[in-house]
């Protein structure tokens, strides 16, 4: 069983990665798609007259500020237009592609973090009613029954709180997460890197092999940003019992092929 996460950002081939599961799902391969949208929220909420809005944390970290408009539109986009055209993709390769996110059947079961303690110019403010939230609890009876009946889920990553109101989560964590639920033999980062780079400004850096007991060490020396996530989702998934996580390239020829068979980061 493995699980796989397909970025938002710009580059990464979705009919490369498509074509690639069909394959993977033929052999009799057991699969969880999760799926990223940043880059397509962040211009269709442009279109609608509420720009996103990025915010500086105390910690120094970039952070998209989710207000109630900002998760109805992530579910329009993300558990909307982007899953829906996934599945209709894998259903044109005759895999039995089955779209929900983390809010369906209570998939995905996060702490929502109401405020955001944020940096604006020299003052420090606290923005009110956020809807992000931390994945704590995964429904893996679901995914466990659709992966039986031979259905191939396709999650957005958005969850439902312990107060029932839907709340953005990051894509990598909740791949992360949906791994170490159902114990997978490897969760794969498709990014639009060719992994983790020991110089985040040069693409032939890649970092091929990170040990478990290494990865705290990535994290300090390498990590930025979005990358810092990856990483903390592969401590996490490891710890739980998750054969491998992969952080490869999205872009370009056979992406999920060339992960699998260890291109990129594999951390182990
Ligand atoms: P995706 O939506 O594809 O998951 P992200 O933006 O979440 O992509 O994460 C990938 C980004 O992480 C890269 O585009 C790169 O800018 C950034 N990054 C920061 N540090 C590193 C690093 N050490 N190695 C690779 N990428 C890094």
């Amino acid at each position: 069983m493995i699980v796989v996460k397909m970025g938002g950002s710009q580059g990464v081939d979705a009919d490369g990665v498509c074509a690639d599961l069909a394959e993977v799902a033929e052999q009799g391969e057991r699969v969880v798609l999760v799926h990223g949208g940043s880059h397509e929220t962040n211009v269709i909420s442009e279109k609608l007259g509420h720009p996103p809005r990025f915010v500086t944390s105390v910690t120094g970290h970039s952070s998209r500020y989710t207000d109630r408009r900002t998760v109805e539109i992530l579910s329009m986009v993300i558990a909307g237009r982007i899953n829906t055209l996934l599945v209709e993709r894998l259903q044109r390769l005759h895999v039995n592609a089955l779209g929900l996110s983390g809010v369906d059947g209570r998939l995905l079961e996060a702490k929502r973090k109401s405020s955001l303690r944020a940096v604006e110019g020299a003052k420090r403010v606290v923005l009110r009613g956020e809807y992000s939230g931390r994945i704590e609890r995964v429904n893996a009876p679901l995914l466990r029954s659709l992966l039986e009946d031979g259905y191939l889920p396709v999650v957005a990553p958005l969850a439902i709180s312990h107060e029932h109101e839907i709340v953005n989560v990051d894509g990598d964590r909740a791949a992360a997460a949906i791994g170490a639920a159902l114990r997978a033999t490897a969760v794969v980062l498709l990014t639009n890197v060719p992994g983790v780079l020991s110089d985040p400004d040069d693409e032939t850096s890649v970092v091929e092999r990170i040990p478990l007991d290494g990865v705290e060490h990535a994290l300090e020396c390498y990590a930025e940003g979005r990358m810092k996530r990856k990483l903390l989702g592969a401590l996490e998934s490891l710890q739980a019992g998750v054969g491998r996580v992969v952080i490869a390239d999205g872009r370009g020829e056979r992406p999920l092929r060339r992960a699998l068979a260890g291109e990129g980061t594999v951390i182990q």
